[in-house]
């Protein structure tokens, strides 16, 4: 079975308190993209599955999300056998992209299909939550308000049609760093989240772009975040109508409402940095 798994973008990330349990209370409005991997799923020519990319430093077999998504689908339904999966690997890693998550939850709806478990998308999305907190908004894909850890999910009005830049710089950024560096009492600029979704309801995609904010932007490092405004003033500098840090970076990327100044500020960007890619919105399946 050959699946598309598609990346998302944080339109928001805003962090609204510390819990008791140590993690923290999210709030973002998260939009899937038509930049994916491709994957495919067979049943097991051994005794286990196996699952590998077409980029060698990621892990293989049990260790991969696909396979985690697999064993967490089994164990959920009691259905289904090993299967092997192939990915050819073209989300950037370790991104704030959730192009693993991806992966995992394109795994869940290949196996939903093949063993015939008939689980709906909602269903499904609640089991990937096992597999990662990113997950399940990856199962249902579309535009979605994500609590809680990120898997409280609300279906949002579509992201009015529009074309994507999405800039990786060479470098990662720690989440767990991130998350110890967030001071949630000190938090002084944060995305307008009722804001963005009343322009998502209006259809408003400039109202949308210029409410855009992730929290953890104030927290980053001074050198990536020198880099990251560097990329944010290119896509506004070309005709983006907003831009921002996806999920805890540290991949960049502006919405555009015509294509011509997209491809503009793409050609710009790929000058200085080999992870550069045009995308729409991705409008998820039925
Ligand atoms: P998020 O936006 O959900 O925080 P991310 O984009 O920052 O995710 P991923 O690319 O999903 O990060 O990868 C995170 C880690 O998961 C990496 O350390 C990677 O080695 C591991 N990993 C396991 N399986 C996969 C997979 N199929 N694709 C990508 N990474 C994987």
């Amino acid at each position: 079975m050959e699946l598309t798994a598609n990346a998302k973008i944080n339109l928001t990330l805003d962090i609204l308190r510390k819990r008791e349990d140590g993690y923290h209370e999210l709030q973002m409005v998260m939009q899937a993209v038509t930049l994916a991997d491709q994957l495919t799923v067979a049943p097991a020519k051994g005794p286990e599955g196996d699952a590998v990319a077409d980029l060698r430093f990621l892990p293989t077999g049990n260790k991969n999300l696909a396979q985690v998504a697999a064993a967490v689908f089994r164990q959920a339904t009691g259905l289904g056998g090993e299967v092997d999966v192939s990915i050819r690997k073209r989300v950037p890693v370790c991104a704030g992209l959730a192009g693993g998550s991806a992966d995992a939850a394109a795994v869940l709806r290949a196996m939903n299909a093949l063993t015939g478990a008939g689980l709906s998308l909602e269903e499904l999305a609640e089991i990937g939550a096992r597999a990662g907190s990113d997950v399940p908004f990856c199962v249902l894909g579309g535009t979605a308000l994500a609590e809680g850890r990120g898997e409280r999910l609300t279906p949002l009005p579509a992201l009015p049609p529009c074309h994507i830049v999405i800039c990786k710089p060479p470098f990662s950024i720690s989440t767990p760093q991130l998350f110890g560096r967030v001071n949630v009492r000190k938090i002084v600029r944060r995305p307008d989240t009722q804001g963005v979704l009343a322009a998502l309801k209006a259809g408003d995609l400039a109202g949308v772009a210029r409410r855009m904010y992730n929290v953890f932007e104030d927290v980053v490092e001074r050198r990536p975040a020198a880099e990251i405004a560097a990329i944010k003033a290119a896509l506004i500098d070309r005709g983006a109508l907003g831009a921002s840090m996806s999920g805890s970076g540290p991949s960049v990327f502006g919405l555009f409402e015509r294509s011509d100044a997209a491809q503009d500020a793409f050609s710009l960007l790929r000058e200085s940095f080999r992870d550069v890619f045009v995308c729409r919105p991705a409008v998820p399946e039925v």
